[in-house]
């Protein structure tokens, strides 16, 4: 929790009056068994009916003002905790937000969740349990200790011995049980990923009847699940038998050796009463601080997970921008090489050149890279070798919002919102209507019109009211609205007919000449126009140049045209 300490700063103060209210709260709570001692041996023996309801009436007012500061204290912890989870909450969220892609892989969406979660939860848990139970408990276990030691030292130190039982058994279990926590967490983001695997892949998952499948992956971590949970069940299921024998048997010492001592007249009966009460209030507070400790261990666990993503520094710096050269290309990859995890290569030693206005064809099989050049254009990822210019400036060196800036996108399998049709073209970006109605028609979103509302038909979540060439012309339009100096289509047109895709084209070559394009395709048809036209195989490029160039050069190109294409026809 040290690590977060910037955020229970502001409520400090709030926090020890809590705690002020909740330690006032415990001294009246003291006083009750005491106040009824006074009565049963010294008032009730005297006959003295005056003072019996004087003292009973403090008691009363006792009994009150314990649960008004009760009740006060525990809304008062609520709301600090609730607001210091929130501000971390806040700022969780805003870190995750700016995470670099490389940082998220790592860290994987399921356990962003979590952290974001359940392990804000457990801080939550934390700071208010302990506001609650951290100087109530420890009150009441010490003040209990003093007043039977004031009222009956030999019998206070027979009770005494018995505390050390639960010392043990609840320091065992703790001990125990801690790792299974953390644990706990772990395997709790691993149901978290399955689950979302499985609703993501839902339509798949049953076309494939991959069904049967599912429930078993789903069964396994479950199962692990429930072993780590009932392991941890077991091991602190032995605190509250514990801890209920302890409380009997001190009980049944405080009424024999009481009834001995008070035939003794070396005690008051009404001592033994007052006892009885303590040691129970001794009992409940000696486990209030053994939870205390097992939340205190849960939510620093889970303080750490988060300080971890909070922490985590930005792993991309802006580099010293330089004088660009003279007559640079507008985007240049020279000897790009770069690799998700550091295993194997997914970019190999790249180089090419795209004048403004020109366009890019990427072809290659699933898994051959074309994404990757796009992602690392776009600076989601930084190239572990060699150099990627815009206008001859390294990207590296080029502020983050002004880079993100030149590109209209549209990623692979990307995804409209939940919205108007307009917002999802707008997508929060200053673009009037007239750009707007631009960008549908080029990106020959012509259904927008036919649907009921037109720009302000509503779009329901991930666009399923939408057939899939509706939705890539959508997020064509998209990526067009605001009339970017890079445009980027990564298999964008993979749902729209031969002949939408050529309208879509010419639209493009016409509207957009200033515009530098980047294309992914399957169809050699959709990029047999480029400029430059790059042929991937694992990572390496092994044809580059314009169609009639690969025709003759690359082998696997000519290939892929002849079964495309058939005997030499054109399509689009
Ligand atoms: P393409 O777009 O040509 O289908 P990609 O560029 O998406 O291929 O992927 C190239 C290779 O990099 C693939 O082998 C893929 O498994 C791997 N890859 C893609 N994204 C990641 C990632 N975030 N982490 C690790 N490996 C990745
Ligand atoms: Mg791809």
């Amino acid at each position: 929790m040290g690590r977060l300490k910037k955020y229970l700063r502001p409520y400090w103060g709030f926090m020890i009056l809590t705690m002020a209210i909740k330690l006032f709260g415990a001294y009246t709570e003291l006083m009750i068994p005491d106040l009824m001692e006074t009565i049963l041996d010294e008032k009730v023996p005297a006959g003295d009916r005056q003072s019996i309801f004087l003292y009973g009436g403090g008691m009363l007012f006792c009994a009150v003002l314990c649960l008004l500061s009760n009740i006060l204290a525990n809304r008062m912890s609520a709301k600090s905790s609730g607001q210091i989870t929130r501000a971390i909450r806040h700022d969780l969220f805003n870190r995750l937000e700016h995470l670099s892609a490389r940082q998220m892989d790592k860290l994987t969406v399921s356990s962003a969740e979590s952290r974001l979660t359940s392990d804000t939860y457990n801080i939550n848990q934390m700071l208010a349990r302990l506001q609650r139970m951290g100087v109530r408990a420890p009150m009441l276990l010490i003040g209990g200790i003093i007043m039977m030691v004031r009222m009956d030292a030999a019998l206070a130190l027979v009770l005494i011995a018995l505390l050390p039982i639960i010392a043990l058994v609840t320091y065992f279990v703790t001990k125990k049980s801690l790792p299974l926590y953390t644990k706990q967490q772990t395997v709790l983001d691993k149901i978290v990923r399955t689950v979302q695997e499985n609703i993501t892949g839902i339509r798949v998952i049953k076309a494939l009847s991959k069904t049967e499948y599912e429930k078993e992956r789903f069964h396994k971590v479950n199962t692990e699940l429930t072993q780590i949970d009932q392991k941890a069940g077991t091991v602190s299921a032995i605190t509250n038998p514990t801890a209920s024998l302890t409380l009997n048997l001190g009980l049944t010492l405080v009424v024999l050796i009481g009834a001995y001592r008070v035939n003794d007249g070396r005690m008051d009966s009404g001592v033994i009463v007052a006892f009885l009460q303590y040691f129970t209030m001794i009992l409940n507070a000696m486990l209030g601080v053994t939870r205390i400790f097992v939340m205190w261990s849960k939510g620093e666990a889970s303080a750490k997970r988060v300080a971890d993503v909070l922490e985590s520094p930005e792993d991309m710096e802006i580099l010293e921008q330089i004088v660009p050269e003279e007559n640079a290309p507008h985007i240049e990859f020279r000897n790009v090489s770069f690799s998700y995890t550091g295993i194997g290569v997914n970019t190999a030693n790249m180089s090419f050149r795209l004048e403004r206005g020109q366009t890019l064809g990427i072809l290659g099989p699933t898994g051959s890279g074309k994404s990757t050049i796009l992602n690392l254009l776009m600076r989601l990822y930084d190239a572990d070798e060699g150099q990627i210019l815009i206008d001859g400036q390294d990207i590296r060196s080029i502020p983050f919002q002004q880079l993100r800036q030149k590109f209209g996108v549209v990623f692979q399998n990307d995804f409209v919102m939940e919205g108007t049709i307009a917002d999802n073209l707008r997508f929060f970006r200053d673009v009037d209507d007239e750009a707007l109605q631009h960008a549908a028609e080029y990106a020959q979103a012509e259904f927008i019109a036919t649907k009921e509302g037109g720009m302000n038909a509503e779009v329901q979540v991930r666009g399923n009211n939408l057939s899939g060439g509706q939705k890539q012309r959508l997020l064509i339009g998209r990526a067009l609205a605001a009339n970017p100096e890079i445009l980027i289509l990564d298999d964008a047109s993979s749902a729209l007919d031969y002949r939408t895709d050529a309208k879509l084209r010419r639209a493009l070559r016409e509207n957009y000449a200033d515009t530098t394009t980047v294309l992914v395709a399957q169809r050699i048809s959709s990029l047999r126009h480029a400029d430059v036209i790059l042929v991937l195989q694992e990572g390496a490029v092994i044809g580059m140049g314009n169609h009639e160039q690969l025709m003759e050069s690359c082998e696997e190109y000519a290939y892929l045209a002849r079964i495309q294409m058939g005997n030499g026809q054109e399509v689009g």
